[in-house]
Parts: C-alpha cells; sequence; structure tokens
C-alpha cells in the first residue's frame, strides 16, 4: 500500500501565555488541562517545544518529528535537517512583546537555528485595530537611540487591519501582535526571537529578557509596512488566493463553497488549515480548528462545503 494515500490530521499543542485570551477554549473549542490563559495553538509543529501526535489513520498516535526522520515519502522524499514550518493560532488578550528575527545566514552565525520568515493571517480584529510592523527609525544609530531613550511611540510603526488581512513579517523586521487580535502565523521552525520591548511586564515577579544587542543588529533600517503591503484577501469564492511567495514557503487561502473548489495537490507537501466553517477533504469530515498535511504526491484532494482554508506549501 501506498504511504502517501492518507491525510495526516494532527492534534494541535495547546500553551498558556501570560498575554493570553479565552478564545482557543471558547471559540476554537480546543480542551486543556492547562490553568491560565491560553495564547497560541500550535497546530503544526515539530520541534523541542511541541511535537504535533497524529490523530487517526495509519499513523495514528506517532509524532510528527517520527514521521518526518522516518518515513521522507510523505515528505516529498527530502526531509535533511528541520521540519521546515511552524504554524500557530494566536490569540493575544493582551499586547505582545515587541520582537525581532533574524535570517537563516544570521542565525547560523550566532549560534546557529534557523532564521525566521514570518506571516500572519488575521482572523479576527477589534475595529481600528492596528498591529506593530516595522519602525520609523531612520538609521541604525536612531534605532539605537530610541530604544534608548524608551521613544516606543515615535519608533514604532503602526498599520492598521481588519479581518482577513494578511501581511509578511520578513526578517528583520520590528513587530508585535497588539490586544485583541487573533491571527494565523506561518514561520519558519525557529525559536530565535530578540524581544526589543515588553512594556516592563513582569514574570514571575521578574522582568522579562531582552535582546537588544542581536535586536539592534538585525533590525532592518529604514524599513516599515504600510497600508500598500497588507493584502486585502477577496471574497472571490473557490479560486486560491497567493497571499505569500517567499524563499520559504508559499501560502494561499481559499473559499470554500459548495463543490467547485479546484483539488490540491503538492510534489513536497502541503499544511492545511480550516480556520473557519465545515466542508470535508475527499470525503473526510472537517471543520474549524483543524490542521492536516496532504503528503507529496496524494492524488488531488477535493475540499467541499463552506469554510475557509489556508495552504502552505515549502519551498526549499
Ligand atoms: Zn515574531
Amino acid at each position: 500500500m501506498k504511504e502517501n494515500n492518507e491525510l495526516i490530521f494532527l492534534k494541535p499543542v495547546l500553551k498558556e501565555r501570560i498575554w493570553g485570551g479565552t478564545r482557543l477554549r471558547t471559540e476554537w473549542g480546543y480542551d486543556s488541562d492547562l490553568p491560565g490563559a491560553l495564547g497560541e495553538c500550535w497546530a503544526v509543529s515539530c520541534n523541542g517545544q511541541a511535537d504535533c501526535e497524529v490523530m487517526g489513520g495509519r499513523y495514528r498516535g506517532r509524532h510528527l518529528s517520527e514521521l518526518w526522520k522516518k518515513c521522507p515519502e510523505l515528505f516529498g522524499g527530502e526531509t535533511k535537517g528541520d521540519f521546515p514550518l511552524l504554524v500557530k493560532i494566536i490569540d493575544a488578550g493582551e499586547d505582545l512583546s515587541v520582537q525581532v528575527h533574524p535570517d537563516d545566514a544570521y542565525a547560523q552565525a550566532h549560534g546557529g537555528g534557523n532564521g525566521k520568515w514570518e506571516c500572519w493571517y488575521i482572523l479576527d480584529c477589534p475595529e481600528h485595530a492596528e498591529l506593530i510592523a516595522g519602525s520609523h527609525a531612520t538609521c541604525r544609530d536612531e534605532l539605537e537611540q530610541m530604544i534608548r531613550e524608551g521613544a516606543w511611540d515615535t519608533l514604532l510603526n503602526r498599520v492598521p487591519i481588519r479581518k482577513g488581512d494578511f501581511l509578511r513579517v520578513d526578517p528583520g523586521t520590528l513587530h508585535a501582535i497588539t490586544a485583541g487580535v487573533e491571527l494565523l502565523e506561518v514561520q519558519q521552525n525557529s525559536d530565535i526571537t530578540y524581544r526589543i520591548y515588553d512594556y516592563g511586564r513582569h514574570q514571575n515577579g521578574k522582568l522579562r529578557e531582552l535582546h537588544l544587542s542581536d535586536g539592534v543588529e538585525v533590525t532592518r533600517v529604514p524599513y516599515c509596512i504600510t497600508s500598500a503591503d497588507v493584502i486585502h484577501t477577496d471574497p472571490q469564492e473557490n479560486v486560491p488566493q497567493l497571499l505569500a511567495d517567499t524563499p520559504q514557503y508559499r501560502m494561499w487561502t481559499i473559499a470554500v463553497n459548495g463543490t467547485s473548489a479546484p483539488k490540491i495537490k503538492s510534489e513536497r507537501f502541503l499544511i492545511g488549515n480550516v480556520l473557519d466553517g465545515n466542508g470535508t477533504i475527499d470525503g473526510m469530515e472537517v471543520r474549524k480548528g483543524m490542521h492536516f498535511i496532504v503528503p507529496g504526491g496524494y492524488m488531488p484532494a477535493q475540499l467541499e462545503g463552506r469554510m475557509r482554508v489556508n495552504l502552505t506549501e515549502p519551498v526549499s
């Protein structure tokens, strides 16, 4: 029997965060014994912090890291190095810290690991919400000075967003998610984050660590994201809309309605995230909050129903 003729559904790993909200429980239906606020759902994750388990079928109970290591045919035959991507749903009850990520070259030259190409698909947000993306510093000296002086209002660039928007947070972009925003975050599988500013908050009685010297070094200046860089996803049904084409991954969103969505396939593999509604994939029932992998070489999969599905394909 061919290994790649089955979709792989993954069980998300939930994380408590000091800034977390309530929606991962109430609106997404995720169950967790964790007592505190849930901030992150690691929907598709294969690293030391979360290793998603397969929910059913032939690989039930096995972890993504094991499949990645032992079943390269599921991933287009090429599984050297780390699993390439990490997909999260983030529910920000409060503002998240201002941070920046390095690219691969900087990460490898400073302790190893991957850089981080990140992007955001806005699932929900308050009216007139803004995200922090980029800065108003004109040169690195000015960036350093504004950070030293705590001139956050002048330094940090804010971009207005609404539900359904998409923006890229390339390496070197100062960024922060703001209170009330709920989003799908797709990124390289990396845990390198340089925290620049944390609003003076305490965790277990202590200020959280900042990483100013690396942060200043990797931040792109001048660089800010404007409304023109934000993609407003269009409501055209059953047509995949390309949101991101980066050196690390391509991402599409598709508003499925009825039975006429085009079939999906990849020679490498696809990560699928059902973000709203419900329907079927090749007859398997799916609904909001389910996450799956379409193996490389899997026959084209048919989406049906009334739902929003985002699809991501690794490039490298
Ligand atoms: Zn980030």
